[in-house]
């Protein structure tokens, strides 16, 4: 007997450090690619705000390098071209080349996580044409359908990326995942209901022991975390308001919700490259 309980607390030992040796972890870079000139009044960004404060409007996609050897993109940026809408902006840097920094090339991309198809997140995509993309299916059906009839909502949707994310469907390069809380990928579980488009999507990563919750859209800027104030667009201001209260319960350290256009995510974090900050 007593044998038996001694294999069995070995067997659950060996299985716990199986566990903790999983490959299917991350590590999360934050980039900001591109900057708006001038600071915008938090009235513009929280629906409700009450103070004089202002934020840093900033421009991030995010980097997943992980121990399966993974090497995961979370939104592509966009490449600033006669095609893509104008924005008055301090700076402006490709996507591409700012990976670069760290030693990453386009073709080396396995995997991107498109959390919503505005052209400031999707118009990068044509930068990396290997990787296999993963989009909310309801809505890809709104951006390449829906968005365009008579009633429909296409503010920050560019023909070219529409064009593009339709190609990359017929070169079966697209994935598209139908609902909440789904591990798309091993380490990686997306989650909807903000509404920010017609189906945005924010994703929980598994970083060495900790979660990281990438927001993006989902939660613009700290200041809507810190005071539960949804964004003037969405789709739904009450469910936006919902999801930032479940990010807070889907992390064990809050600190590590990352906003989408916060520029103070670059001086949370310690920077590696220019640009280029380590989450976890
Ligand atoms: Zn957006």
């Amino acid at each position: 007997m007593r044998n038996l309980i001694f294999v069995a607390a070995l067997f659950f030992a060996a299985s716990a450090s199986a566990q903790t040796q999983s490959k299917d972890v991350y590590y999360v870079y934050a980039i900001e690619y591109a900057n708006s000139k001038g600071w915008a009044p938090v009235s513009r960004v929280a629906i409700g705000a009450t103070s004089n404060d202002s934020v840093d409007f900033a421009y991030y996609f995010w980097y997943l390098k992980g121990d399966n050897g993974k090497k995961i993109l979370v939104d592509t940026g966009f490449r600033k071209n006669s095609t893509t809408p104008k924005l008055s902006l301090k700076y402006y840097q490709r996507p591409d080349s700012v990976l670069e920094r760290l030693g990453v090339t386009p073709d080396e991309i396995t995997d991107i996580v498109i959390t919503h198809p505005h052209f400031d997140h999707i118009d990068g995509l044509t930068l990396f044409p290997k990787a296999t993309v993963w989009m909310q299916k309801k809505d890809y059906d709104y951006f390449v359908g829906e968005a365009w009839q008579r009633g429909g909502d296409h503010y920050g949707f560019t023909h070219e990326d529409v064009l593009n994310i339709v190609r990359v469907n017929l070169e079966g390069r697209l994935r598209l995942v139908d609902g909440d809380s789904i591990e798309i990928i091993p380490g990686i579980r997306v989650f909807i209901g903000s509404r920010h488009t017609w189906e945005s999507q924010h994703l929980l990563v598994d970083a060495h022991g900790e979660k990281v919750m990438l927001a993006s859209d989902d939660d613009w800027f700290y200041y809507n975390l810190h005071n539960l104030l949804p964004i003037p667009l969405t789709f739904d201001k009450a469910a936006y308001v919902r999801q930032l209260k479940r990010m807070k319960t889907l992390v064990s350290d809050t600190t590590l919700i990352i906003p989408g256009h916060d520029g103070l995510v670059l001086h949370k974090f310690p920077m590696v490259a220019k640009d280029f900050v380590k989450i976890r």
